[in-house]
């Protein structure tokens, strides 16, 4: 009799995924593992089949979700490393962003909406995967307001680009100075003008370009055009506005 009343009726579905819970051995959905209990309405979808597809938007959102959010604010961080950004890498991390933020709310949504329906609430198998893009959107704003990135690169950098400085100030007068990579920073235009050595970082800003200056004896020289941010230790950021 106690086997008999344990045994669930027949057009019931797993809470969690969907699963027909049909001729089991146990009260354990065999697809996904959560358990229910055969006479407790509330651990158990009933008389609504699903098909594949809303058995696919009746799960919580997936990890994928999560590595969108991840690649995602990687790539900001990479267009926010250099002084005034990289634009190529911030035009596609912002379409990135809204295609996230389009699929997101969109999945979102269809999840509620299948979850009243068949599941009559939202479930406590609600998984975390759901905030990383909210989360990451917020940390790419906050990332882009600030210098951060670029300063901390700059810090980073610092020792290699000495060694650049010291390297190039080394070099007999009129010599050219062949264009390289130090660390992040591909330099485009090495110059050396009055005791300054500036260089223009590839691919950095928009209309203006952007890159360093380094002068230990004060302002760096330049034309009108030229604009300098003190760092440390005799570097400048350097803006050439048009
Ligand atoms: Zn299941």
């Amino acid at each position: 009799m106690a086997t008999e009343s344990m045994k669930p009726p027949d057009d019931v579905y797993c809470l969690t995924c969907g699963y027909a819970l049909r001729s089991l051995p146990g009260p354990r959905c065999p697809e996904c593992g959560k358990g229910f209990d055969p006479i407790d309405a509330q651990t158990f979808v009933r008389g609504r089949p699903m098909g594949p597809i809303v058995r696919f938007l009746y799960h919580p959102l997936g990890w994928p979700f999560g590595a969108l959010g991840v690649i995602l604010l990687l790539l900001s961080m990479l267009a926010f490393s250099v002084p005034g950004g990289y634009f190529s890498l911030f035009f596609v991390s912002l379409l990135g962003w809204r295609a996230a933020w389009a699929l997101f709310c969109v999945r979102v949504v269809m999840f509620c909406v299948v979850r009243v329906y068949y599941g009559h609430r939202f479930g406590r198998d609600v998984n975390r995967w759901w905030i990383v893009i909210p989360v990451a959107s917020v940390l790419a704003v906050l990332l882009a307001r600030s210098d951060a990135g670029p300063a901390s690169m700059f810090k980073l950098h610092k020792p290699a680009l000495d060694r650049f400085a010291a390297e190039v100030a080394a070099l007999p007068p009129g010599a050219t100075i062949p264009n390289r990579r130090i660390g992040i920073y591909q330099t485009s235009t090495i110059e050396r003008i009055d005791g300054t050595i500036r260089f223009f970082v590839a691919g950095a800003g928009f209309i203006d370009r952007y890159g360093f200056a380094y002068s230990p004896d004060g302002l760096p020289a330049g034309s009108s055009v030229d604009h300098y941010d003190a760092l440390d230790g005799g570097w400048y950021v350097w803006v050439q506005r048009f």
